[in-house]
């Protein structure tokens, strides 16, 4: 257990034994944003100081808002697993990790309590600042792990983190007919949206063909930014909500 001063005044020290140096000394520029999917936020929080979980966060924040530090931000948490965004996999040494207490899809996926996620979005603004963090670089576990994993869902609160300066995001499109892929399509309209996830951040493989990978990832998204209908088409709700969201980058040039 190390002791350390937290680095977030709010935050109350709880030391997990669970982490390690930074690969290459990095720094994160990353924040990773879970739901613990367990009954209890005391079981969750108990099992991230365990030895024997293996496993940790940076930040834990429970129902009420209160806020627990349980590895020091210059250390790497153990969150992320196996992971990817923009070509790196290392992504624990990348980020900051913080669970947020929710029973999540196993418990019925409750909502956040209004209190709670305004701590979310404090300590993420306050981070962000301290460590030069981009908006577009605050992301869902299910972003950098589609398929493995689906915290914190598709009912976190994105677009209102988005209105307290927290994110990127846009408003998405309206979900009407018209054409769509899914899995088995083939073609260059495929390659085309798996290009534009992959610009994006994901570990989409570009080979025109719609396969399982394709459609985690389309989930992925749409769990994140076009999240009332989350089930791996991309109609053209979908693909126009990813191509504004890509052009309303900063970086975003064709
Ligand atoms: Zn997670």
């Amino acid at each position: 257990m190390t002791l350390f001063d937290c680095d977030y005044a709010a935050a109350r020290s709880v030391p997990s034994p669970n982490h390690g140096e930074r690969a290459g000394g990095r720094s994160p520029d990353m924040i990773i944003l879970h739901y613990t999917g367990m009954e209890t936020a005391a079981s969750a929080l108990n099992w991230l100081c365990r030895e024997e979980s293996q496993v940790s966060c940076h930040y834990f924040v429970h129902e009420d808002g209160r806020i627990d530090q349980l590895v020091s931000e210059n250390r790497r948490a153990w969150h992320a697993g196996r992971s990817s965004w923009k070509g790196e996999t290392d992504i624990n040494s990348a980020s900051i990790g913080v669970e947020i207490a929710n029973p999540g899809h196993p418990g019925g996926l409750p909502d956040f309590p209004v209190a709670q996620i305004e701590a979310v979005a404090e300590l993420c603004r306050n981070c962000g600042d301290r460590w030069s963090i981009a908006p577009e670089r605050v992301l869902a576990h299910s972003d950098v792990a589609p398929i493995r994993k689906v915290d914190p869902g598709e009912k976190f609160p994105w677009k209102w983190l988005h209105q307290q300066g927290v994110g990127h995001w846009v408003e998405p499109t309206e979900i009407r007919g018209g054409r769509f892929f899914q899995r088995g399509d083939e073609g260059q309209p495929v390659e085309a949206l798996q290009s534009m996830l992959s610009l994006y951040g994901y570990a989409t493989e570009i080979t025109g063909i719609f396969n399982d990978k394709t459609e985690g990832d389309v989930a992925a998204f749409q769990r994140h930014f076009r999240q009332a209908q989350v089930d791996g088409i991309a109609d053209m709700s979908t693909i126009d909500t990813l191509h504004r969201l890509l052009s309303a980058l900063p970086s975003f040039s064709v």
